[in-house]
C-alpha cells in the first residue's frame, strides 16, 4: 500500500514525500478512505501510531477539494474543521502536522489555546481560518467573547478524548458541541475507552466506522522492559547512577506529582545531569523551552508528569524511566509508548519500592505477563519488598472500543 493508491490530492502526496513517509501506517491505511467517504469515526489509537496524518490528510482533502460556499462564504472564511485537543503541546504539534501536511494547498491553520495573550489568536480569528486546533477552554473563551463563531464546522475532531476526560473537559465539549451545527461529520480519537468516553461517543456518533488499530496494552514488541526494585528514599540516587553508568542520552522520567517532577529535577542537576521537569503548573512559555531544550539535546533528563507529556512527540526517545508508577496501569502503556516508536528500539525502566506494589501487580494484570526484575548492585536488599507478583492475564486483556 502506498500513499497514491489513498487517492489524495497530488498537493498532499509531494507533502507526504517532503516528510519522508515511504508508506502508510494500518490506522491511515483504514481511517483515511473512511474519512474520505464522509463517514463517522470511532478510532481506538494513541500517540505513535501515526493518528495525526490519519485525520489530517483526509480532512485537507475534503476541505481543498470543496471550495463550496460562494464569494460571501469565501470572504468570511468561516472555521470548517474544528480538531479538539485536551492539552496546549498536543494543540501546537496538531496545528504543525496541519500546517506541514497543508504546505502546497490554500488551507488556512490556526492553533488556539489558553495560557498565552488572546489578542493575537483574535487577530487570527478575524483574518479568517479554515482548520481551527483548540483546547477546550479557551475555544469557550472566544466563542463567549463572539471573537469566533462555529456556525460553519463542517467536521469535528476530538483527539485523544480518554484524557480530554482525564482532564475535567467533558462538560466543555458538550458546550462546544451546542455550538456546531447539527449536520457534519464527527471524528473520534481515544486511546482508551471508559464508559463516560462510550457515553460521548453514543451521543456524537452517528452509525460510526469503527477502526482500531492500536493494541492499547500491548507495548511496542521493541521496548524491553525491566523493574528495579528499589528503597523509595533511595530512588533518586539510583536514577542518577542509571542515567551514569548507562551514559544514558535523552531520557524521558514520568513522576505521578508536579511537585516531585520539579524535586527530582533539582536533584538531578545536583548531581551533575542536566535535568528540566514540564508540568501544567508551568507557564506555556516555560513548557515550550524545556521541550526544545529536550529534543535539541541541550538538557539530558526531562522529567514529566503523564498529563504532561501525553501528546508529546519526540522522535528517537531511547529510555524512559517511571520514576513513580502510576496508579492507572493504561498510563503504564502510554509512558512506554514515548520509546520504540517506528520500530526503533527502546528501553523502559521502573523503580519500584515495596508500597507499589500493588501498581505493578495491576500493570502485570494489564500486559499479561510479569516484567522482568533485577535488584540494581548497591541498591539492595529491599527490605520489605517481595518480587513482582506473576501475573494473572485477563480473560480479556482487550477493550474493544466497539461494542
Ligand atoms: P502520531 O501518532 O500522529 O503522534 O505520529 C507519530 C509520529 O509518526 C510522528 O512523528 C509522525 O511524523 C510520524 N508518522 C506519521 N505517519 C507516518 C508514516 N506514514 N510513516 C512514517 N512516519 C509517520
Amino acid at each position: 500500500m502506498s500513499f497514491v493508491n489513498l487517492r489524495l490530492a497530488d498537493p498532499l502526496v509531494r507533502a507526504i514525500a517532503d516528510r519522508g513517509y515511504a508508506q502508510p501506517t494500518p490506522i491511515q491505511t483504514q481511517a483515511i478512505p473512511l474519512i474520505l467517504a464522509g463517514r463517522d469515526l470511532l478510532a481506538a489509537a494513541q500517540t505513535g501510531t501515526g493518528k495525526t496524518a490519519a485525520f489530517a490528510l483526509p480532512l485537507l482533502h475534503r476541505l481543498s477539494a470543496s471550495r463550496t460556499g460562494g464569494p460571501n462564504r469565501e470572504v468570511r472564511r468561516p472555521v470548517r474543521a474544528l480538531v479538539l485537543t485536551p492539552t496546549r503541546e498536543l494543540a501546537a504539534q496538531v496545528g504543525d502536522s496541519f500546517r506541514a501536511y497543508g504546505r502546497y494547498l490554500s488551507v488556512r491553520t490556526a492553533t488556539i489555546f489558553g495560557g498565552v495573550n488572546i489578542r493575537p489568536q483574535i487577530d487570527t480569528l478575524r483574518r479568517g481560518v479554515d482548520i481551527l486546533v483548540a483546547t477546550p477552554g479557551r475555544l469557550l473563551d472566544h466563542a463567549q467573547q463572539r471573537t469566533l463563531s462555529l456556525a460553519d464546522v463542517e467536521i469535528l475532531i476530538l483527539d485523544e478524548a480518554d484524557r480530554m476526560l482525564d482532564m475535567g473537559f467533558i462538560p466543555d465539549i458538550r458546550r462546544i458541541l451546542a455550538l456546531l451545527p447539527r449536520q457534519r461529520q464527527n471524528l473520534l480519537f481515544s486511546a482508551t475507552f471508559p464508559d463516560a468516553i462510550r457515553t460521548l461517543a453514543d451521543g456524537l456518533l452517528n452509525q460510526p466506522a469503527v477502526i482500531d488499530v492500536a493494541p492499547r496494552n500491548t507495548p511496542a514488541a521493541r521496548v524491553s522492559q525491566q523493574v528495579h526494585p528499589v528503597e523509595r528514599s533511595r530512588k533518586p540516587a539510583l536514577l542518577s547512577h542509571l542515567v551514569q553508568a548507562g551514559n544514558w542520552g535523552q531520557t524521558l522520567v514520568f513522576t505521578r506529582t508536579k511537585h516531585g517532577a520539579n524535586r527530582l529535577a533539582q536533584q538531578l542537576e545536583q548531581d551533575g545531569i542536566s535535568a528540566t521537569a514540564i508540568h501544567g503548573n508551568k507557564s506555556q512559555a516555560a513548557r515550550t523551552r524545556a521541550l526544545a531544550d529536550f529534543k535539541q539535546g541541550k538538557v539530558r533528563v526531562l522529567v514529566a508528569t503523564d498529563i504532561a507529556a501525553r501528546g508529546l512527540d519526540i522522535e528517537q526517545l531511547p529510555q524512559v524511566v517511571n520514576y513513580d508508577l502510576p496508579h492507572v496501569p493504561e498510563d503504564y502503556v502510554h509512558r512506554i509508548g514515548r520509546t520504540g516508536r517506528a520500530g526503533r528500539a527502546g528501553a523502559a525502566v521502573s523503580l519500584v519500592c515495596a508500597d507499589e506494589a500493588p501498581q505493578l501487580h495491576g500493570i502485570q494484570r494489564l500486559l499479561g505477563h510479569s516484567i522482568p526484575s533485577r535488584v540494581v548492585d548497591g541498591f539492595g536488599p529491599i527490605g520489605s519488598y517481595s518480587p513482582p507478583l506473576a501475573a494473572t492475564p485477563r480473560s480479556r486483556p482487550r477493550q474493544r472500543p466497539g461494542r
